[in-house]
């Protein structure tokens, strides 16, 4: 049989082997298996693979190879028991949610997430019997003054979109588990790669694979991952509820594992040198970037991320005309509300991502009409900031 070395203490070496599933033609990269359902040799193993007495694949909305690689290495990455792997960002958002919270359940969730999350929670799971009370990421008191016996879970996103701001992991997921409640961490904007918020307490771990993951803008794809015990729970959901991720996905995501680490070090240079050039430009009323030392919460960054990450935002003087005026005479970055891809993006968050928050949702979460979000890319940095010079 082949050598079948395929775990390390080393994060690299992770990326490139862990979760490898090879089969007997001895293929050296990792195969795509593009089928719906899975044979069988004979009545009595079709049966007993349905009642799940014998370990095996019966049909790829429940398990598919190619999707179990990918669910295995970033369970590794990610430092989780477990991972189950969804069709998009959202579908683990929501796979997350209805297998753990019922309806008369209370959750907390920060202000700063996703616009999306956000509609997720008030046009849907609200509609469903949830209790949703919002806070400010950072603060302290309101998290703790907006607890309730049936709190069920927290719903964090650090650093948070578009506005770069931290929370204490470690005090949340304290705070949480002295309630017998959970918390769950959006690592989106970090990915493994330079952040792990399972060592700092965090039960339910939520990607977007088509950011980072993916890397190159090319798939749409999520995750959940914590415990055994939580994610049989998400796994029964995905199986009934049909939330799973195409294996062909699944394959690109695990592609893009491999690279994450480099990519993640690189846009995160980039990253760095654009914010330090845009805080001395005098156009520019402030810069977002948790890898400054003007960064309010730069000594938690430091404890909790190994780096600033991709993402940039700033305000430039003046309103929407201004931001949006900048936007159009770019001719290099991609007018987009993607990020995470090869290629720098700029958006106006105010009317694109958060454009379906009302007035006092922006106000609250301090999404202005002269604020810009730029997803640093790979380009030569020196290219990204001559175009918006
Ligand atoms: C994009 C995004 C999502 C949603 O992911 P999709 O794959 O687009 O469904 C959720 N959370 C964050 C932080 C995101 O950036």
């Amino acid at each position: 049989m082949n050598k079948k070395k395929t775990r390390s203490t080393k994060f690299e070496t992770n990326a490139v082997r862990a979760g490898t599933i090879r089969s007997s033609q001895g293929e050296h990269s990792e195969s795509l298996y593009l089928t719906s359902s899975f044979i069988f040799e004979s009545a009595e193993e079709a049966a007993e693979r349905f009642l799940n007495q014998e370990t095996g694949n019966v049909y790829s909305r429940f398990t598919n190879p190619s999707v179990k690689m990918f669910e295995d290495r970033l369970a590794v990455l990610e430092e989780a028991e477990e991972c189950v792997a969804t069709s998009t960002g959202m579908s683990a958002i929501l796979s997350c949610i209805m297998s753990l919270c019922r309806a008369g359940d209370h959750v907390i969730v920060s202000r700063s997430v996703f616009g999306t999350t956000v509609k997720l929670f008030d046009n849907i799971l609200s509609e469903w019997g949830l209790d949703v009370s919002y806070v400010s990421l950072s603060s302290k008191d309101e998290w703790q003054n907006s607890l309730k016996k049936n709190t069920k879970l927290f719903f964090v996103e650090t650093p948070s979109n578009p506005l770069m701001e931290i929370c204490d992991i470690q005090f949340l997921a304290d705070l949480a588990h002295k309630n017998k409640s959970l918390l769950v961490v959006d690592n989106c904007f970090c990915t493994p790669a330079h952040q792990i918020p399972t060592r700092f307490g965090a039960d339910i771990i939520i990607h977007s694979a088509t950011k980072y993951l993916d890397g190159q803008g090319r798939c749409l794809g999520g995750a959940v991952l914590g415990n055994s015990f939580l994610m049989k729970k998400v796994r029964g959901f995905l199986r009934s509820g049909g939330t799973s991720m195409s294996p062909f996905n699944a394959w690109v995501f695990l592609k893009g594992l491999e690279t994450l680490k480099i990519r993640m070090d690189a846009h995160s240079n980039n990253a760095n040198k654009l914010a330090v050039w845009l805080e001395q430009n005098k156009k520019i009323e402030q810069v977002y970037y948790p890898g400054l030392d003007s960064h309010p919460q730069f000594e938690l960054v430091k404890k909790q991320q190994n780096t600033g990450g991709g993402i940039v935002s700033f305000k430039v003087k003046g309103g929407k005309e201004e931001a949006w005026n900048l936007i159009n005479n770019t001719k290099l970055l991609s007018i987009t509300a993607n990020l995470g891809d090869t290629r720098s993006t700029i958006t106006h968050p105010a009317t694109t991502t958060h454009s379906r928050l009302n007035q006092d949702q922006r106000d609250l979460a301090g999404i202005t009409e002269n604020l810009i979000r730029i997803a640093v890319g790979l380009e030569d940095i020196d290219d990204i900031k001559a175009d918006i010079n």
